[in-house]
């Protein structure tokens, strides 16, 4: 059963009429229709006065079979024990009655709130749980604090309540006030159910269907969707119930029908918990400005109404959907280049091991020296790297010394070479010296026993260095990712030095996918091209998911007649296809085969590329071991114009020119494989509209951040 007008309400607790001129912080109501225009939003003044309004609308939606789903800011049951200490029951809807008795709210909201709530806390032991009021109100049941509670033994929030910004119910005054909202919000819900009676219907505590249906709401849930759309200069009040109400109506009927049935028969629910993304989805969906005709050079065409996955979403998506390989491998050190710890490593040794001199000249004990010009006779010998001092040096007098020796006994403190003046047998300088100038102490980069790199760290050159610095021999590694390429297309020659007839094309994708994870540090295996045809497709797939954690494939990912990688996906691999609001970028079929994801990449190089950077790449990474990766960006001024619509992100071809700006390829034409060559990063511009002129900052993603060598 589907719900025809969805209302919104944004309620207040406020003690006094909101102002005569709509304002945020008082009482919105939206309302959407199926089958109608925009959302409206209206305001309201007094609690009286909007539920006089939602007392005729419901009325007239009635008389006309319309069916109302109706949502409310605050909390319709509170945290459980509450319930049964005032009525001698968990059921939420047996406590609205109680509350409405307890509670007085006059047309004008002037209301007994603070009173209700402390005589409610009377009801239980200690103090609280309710707390919160003005200095005025003075009544020692009601702690104007709420550490000032003890003992009350109810729990401080809903299991419902952990969302970011959700305040208890407890607390009456100031930010959010939730306490109040609740305490003034429900008994006039309560006057609604008497006047409505079996016509309406409180979910999730009540089932059946009903002509009116009341839910809870939080709108921060797509809080940051919600000041995204907000018209220009629009009180945020105004816009959450607007566009929440677009959002609900823009749900397919049956989830939202699920949604409103979900959650706790004692606590209550907010409606779509957990649900964030759905719910951004479809208020983008709702909300986007409608597009004009398509223009014919546009290769990403969006039919209207479909819904488009945010490149976020889709990469939040991914990112929790797999998981990192687990194999190990132990290499010795120096061969583990690339490899990626399977443990922290701890280093063996301190890093110097001892004392050392940092530079060429004269060392000595600080304590002899002091201002002026110092002579100290210089000892027999000299100390080097890997060539110890075997005896003292005793105080006033000095040791040549050379970068990397360990300082004698005796000698804690170096002269440079070129601060002295030397006959052989004594050795001259200007005091004051510094104590311990020109040395190293034990363990100053790392000491023994410290972590000197976590798991996860994929070893470079430098890493080699710290490790064998610090006596690791052998690290404990992850086995390298393997990754499967396979290309698909009727069209297709392998072998570039093979003769092509007019209608192939050669295989561009493969070598450079393939390329691509020996970059990343995989193992990289060859797949072959096969023809549009599925029972080839399947054959190499099967081959791919024996041989390879991972299997990329490129070509045949849309939906279309020769569409043959998603048609065999959805067929036999529970495809999940996703719409990414991408530009270059067609669908990315995502699907397990045998349990190995196949990534199903566009067959145009150039949306190959551009999907298996941004979505491939992280997702290796993770599989890796390696974690998640985000690209490197650098903001940089534009060296170019361009004018962008709302709603996918896009990706240029650029490079940075002698001055560091981004300069982009001289055609966006997706069959330009050339531009890949000649880019040495990509601009990414973001899901909203941007207009760049040169010198607008953009973000640059080098070549070498997504890990291209
Ligand atoms: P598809 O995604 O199969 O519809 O292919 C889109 C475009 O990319 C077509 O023009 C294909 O010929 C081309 N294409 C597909 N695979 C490759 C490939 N491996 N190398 C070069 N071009 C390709
Ligand atoms: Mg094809």
């Amino acid at each position: 059963m589907s719900f025809d007008t969805i209302v919104v309400v944004d309620w207040s607790g406020a003690a006094t009429p909101s102002p005569a001129r709509p304002s945020a912080d008082a009482i919105w109501i939206g309302v959407a229709r199926h089958g109608d225009g925009p959302a409206s939003a209206s305001y309201h003044r007094t609690r009286d006065d909007a539920c006089q309004s939602l007392h005729g609308l419901f009325e007239a939606e009635i008389a006309a079979g319309r069916r109302v789903l109706a949502g409310f800011d605050f909390p319709f049951a509170y945290p459980v024990g509450f319930a049964r200490a005032l009525t001698n029951s968990d059921d939420p809807l047996g406590l609205w009655p109680a509350l409405a008795a307890r509670i007085e709210d006059g047309p004008d909201n002037a209301n007994n709130r603070f009173a209700a709530a402390a005589a409610l806390n009377d009801l239980f032991p200690g103090l609280g749980p309710f707390w919160g009021c003005p200095s005025t109100f003075d009544d020692p049941r009601l702690p104007p604090k709420g550490t000032a509670r003890h003992g009350h033994g109810l729990p401080e929030r809903r299991s419902c309540e952990g969302a970011p910004g959700a305040q208890p119910c407890w607390k009456l005054y100031t930010t959010g006030s939730v306490g109040s909202q609740a305490l003034l919000g429900i008994p006039r819900l309560q006057a609604l159910r008497d006047a409505f009676g079996g016509t309406l219907s409180v979910r999730p505590f009540q089932t059946h269907e009903t002509p009116i249906t009341l839910v809870e709401l939080f709108p921060s849930l797509i809080a940051k969707t919600v000041s995204d759309m907000a018209e220009t200069g629009e009180i945020k009040d105004r816009a959450q119930v607007r566009i929440l109400a677009e959002t609900l109506r823009a749900l397919d009927p049956a989830t939202l029908d699920a949604m409103t049935r979900e959650g706790d028969a004692v606590e209550g629910h907010i409606l779509g918990l957990g649900h964030e993304a759905v719910l951004d989805q479809a208020a983008r969906r709702a909300l986007s400005p409608l597009t004009p005709p398509r223009l014919k050079d546009d290769c990403f065409t969006m039919p209207q109404g479909v819904d488009w996955v945010p490149v976020d979403a889709a990469l939040d998506k991914l990112r929790a959907a797999l998981a990192p390989i687990t194999d190990r491998e132990t290499l010795p050190t120096a061969r583990a280049g690339g490899r990626v710890l399977a443990t922290s490593v701890t280093a063996r040794r301190s890093n110097p091991p001892r004392p050392n001199s940092a530079v060429d000249g004269y060392g000595f004990a600080h304590a002899a020296t002091g201002p002026g010009v110092q002579r100290l006779p210089l000892v027999a010998g000299r100390a080097a790297a890997g060539q110890p001092y075997a005896h003292a040096v005793p105080e006033g007098h000095a040791i040549r010394i050379l970068t990397g020796a360990i300082l004698p006994d005796g000698v804690d403190t170096v002269v440079l070479e070129e601060d002295t003046a030397t006959d052989g047998t004594t050795v001259a300088f200007d005091g004051p010296v510094k104590p311990f100038a020109n040395t190293r102490k034990a363990g100053e980069d790392v000491t023994e026993g410290a972590e000197a790199l976590p798991a996860g760290h994929r070893l470079r050159a430098p890493d080699l260095a710290l490790l064998s610095a610090l006596g690791i021999g052998a690290v404990e590694t992850l086995r390298p990712l393997r990754i499967a390429v396979l290309s698909t297309g009727d069209e297709l020659i392998g072998d570039p030095a093979a003769p092509a007839r007019p209608h192939q094309i050669y295989d561009a994708n493969r070598p450079m996918l393939l390329e691509l994870a020996r970059n990343w540090g995989c193992a990289a295996v060859d797949l072959g091209h096969a023809p549009d045809d599925r029972a080839e497709i399947a054959r190499r797939l099967d081959d791919g998911a024996a041989k390879a954690d991972l299997i990329l494939t490129s070509g045949g990912a849309s939906a279309g007649d020769e569409d043959h990688v998603s048609a065999l996906l959805r067929q036999r691999a529970n495809l999940q296809a996703w719409r990414i609001a991408l530009k270059p970028g067609r669908p990315l079929a995502l699907a397990l085969w045998q349990g190995v994801p196949v990534f199903g990449l566009p067959g145009n190089p150039v949306a190959a590329l551009v999907c298996a950077l941004i979505f491939a790449r992280p997702a290796v990474s993770l599989m890796s071991g390696a974690g998640w990766t985000t690209p490197l960006a650098m903001t940089v001024p534009a060296a170019f114009t361009k004018r962008k619509k709302p709603g996918r992100r896009e990706y240029l071809r650029a490079r940075l020119t002698p001055e560091g700006h981004a300069e982009v390829f001289k055609s966006e034409g997706s069959g330009r494989i050339s531009s890949l060559s000649w880019a040495t990063g990509l601009v990414e511009l973001p899901d909203e509209a941007v207009e760049i002129a040169p010198g607008t900052p953009v973000g640059f993603l080098p070549y070498a951040g997504f890990g291209i060598t």
